[in-house]
């Protein structure tokens, strides 16, 4: 086996017992990228020299019997958006082209702080806005199972990174579903934890009410270590939570879990071997000792419209920031005004452009009432309904995605195919609540993921369930 095809859990153990070096682990993922990366363009920038340097001071301080935590001399990949000082870092947008990071955000800084080693970051749709990374200024992502089909998005790159094993782990945001939808596209564990769970600090804001930083990985185990490297209150991060930090709790099988099928969700609208490859994972988990029933879930469908229009408001807000004064691209104008709009015109993909424009919208006086307020309220509704399904089930489970893998091109012409993608994973951004999406087959010989929500700061009752399922498969 390739020293890159290891878990982050295998290479520990590995790694402990002196039978294999940081360096050499650190390499194999390098020639990895070196081999794959040209045609799936999951790398934006891969830093070779750096990444060997870290694993050599891993490797110095393993040698002298010292360790900075679980991930020290673990080869790890970042998205685009996430602040990593001195580098230069875009959210796949051209706005920030040449924008470098003077900070590191939280999550990066503890990942170092902890002896991580930074192998690059990855491609995402711009702003982190899309479901396939083909709205990346910088091209699309490819699925390494089929080089013609999209690896899902945002975060399609850090999927991919980790799909095709050039590097042990990867991280992502995760806003209405970015994390969980490429994870079940290209085949790997992907985790949103409760909002308030990690820090935002330094991750470029999408809709700051919403956005969160988890893992990609390529396993439940490794999922939770990645977790708790990041996870914590954070004063730069006023939403992070002093709520307990998570700590795994496995267990052996799943009696006495509930697992509730919202009957909302099970309708139509779902590509029907998804739909059977699913059912067949929820009935292997029955046989392991779960109660499986149908729930209510009210307001399951809203949740996609409530969320297209409070994530615009947020982006338009958020985004106001790229004016061409401060950061990144300028494009100057005769007067201040035309500066702003010829920056933002070119800087922008159409995208960007297209939930700007709806957001600000949304926001105006005279619209505010009907569409801000509005979707606010329907949010307030569906966390009840979350809320009240979480009294009777300990699990919720539905597909994560719809459809697997499309063709890139399939759906970029026509916006309204491309946010339906986004149907199962939504409620648990608009519901603050903790998501995971696990491998659970295939079709047409392309991968499909299991979709699994807790409830609030619920993270180790699910990441048990979701790893005695993982551990059962054949
Ligand atoms: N696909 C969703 C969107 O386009 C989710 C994006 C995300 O989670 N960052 O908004």
């Amino acid at each position: 086996m390739k020293l890159n095809e290891l878990t982050i859990t295998e290479a520990r153990s590995k790694l402990d017992a002196g039978e294999i070096t940081s360096e050499q682990l650190a390499k194999s993922c390098l020639d990895e990228i070196e081999n794959l990366n040209p045609s799936l363009n999951a790398y934006l920038e891969v830093y070779a020299a750096d990444a060997m340097a870290a694993a050599r001071l891993a490797d110095e301080r393993m040698s002298r019997g010292e360790r900075l935590g679980v991930l020290d001399g673990i080869p790890l990949a970042l998205k685009d958006n996430m602040l990593d000082q001195d580098r230069h870092i875009t959210s796949g947008s051209k706005i920030l082209e040449k924008h470098v990071a003077a900070y590191d955000g939280t999550a990066v800084r503890k990942l170092k702080e902890q002896g991580a080693v930074i192998l690059g970051r990855t491609n995402m749709d711009e702003f982190a806005m899309g479901s396939s990374t083909e709205f990346s200024a910088y091209g699309p992502t490819k699925n390494p199972r089929d080089l013609e089909r999209v690896p899902g998005g945002s975060s399609g790159g850090s999927a991919a990174a980790v799909a095709a094993n050039l590097c042990l782990g990867a991280f992502g945001s995760d806003t209405g579903g970015s994390i969980r939808q490429p994870a079940a596209l290209c085949g790997c564990v992907g985790l949103k934890p409760t909002y308030g769970r990690v820090s935002r600090y330094g991750l470029m804001a999408m809709a700051s009410s919403l956005d969160q930083i988890g893992p990609f990985a390529k396993s439940v185990e490794d999922a939770a270590l990645m977790l708790q490297a990041i996870q914590g209150a954070d004063p730069q991060d006023q939403t992070t939570s002093e709520e307990k930090p998570f700590a795994p709790a496995w267990r052996e099988n799943l009696s006495d879990v509930r697992i509730g099928l919202p009957r909302q969700a099970w309708g139509q609208g779902m590509h029907p071997e998804i739909k059977a490859s699913v059912m067949q994972a929820i009935k292997q988990m029955e046989q392991l000792g779960a109660q499986v029933k149908d729930v209510d879930l009210p307001y399951a469908d809203e949740a996609l419209a409530a969320y297209y229009v409070i994530m615009p408001c947020e982006v338009s807000a958020n985004l106001a920031r790229f004016d061409g004064m401060r950061y990144g691209l300028r494009e100057k104008g005769l007067a201040l005004f035309e500066t702003y709009a010829r920056t933002r015109a070119h800087g922008f993909g159409s995208e960007a452009r297209r939930r700007i424009l709806l957001g600000t919208y949304a926001l105006s006086r005279g619209y505010y009432d009907a569409y801000y307020l509005q979707a606010k309220r329907v949010q307030t509704l569906i966390k009840r309904a979350y809320e009240a399904a979480f009294r009777d089930v300990d699990v919720l489970i539905t597909p994560t995605a719809p459809n697997p893998a499309f063709r890139l091109g399939e759906k970029t012409t026509d916006p309204l195919t491309m946010y339906l993608e986004d149907v199962f994973t939504v409620g648990a951004n608009v519901s603050g609540l903790p998501a995971i999406s696990v491998p659970c087959g295939l079709v047409e010989n392309l991968p499909v993921g299991m979709h699994m929500i807790g409830p609030a700061f619920g993270e180790a009752d699910l990441l048990a369930a979701a790893r005695v399922y993982e551990e059962s498969k054949p």
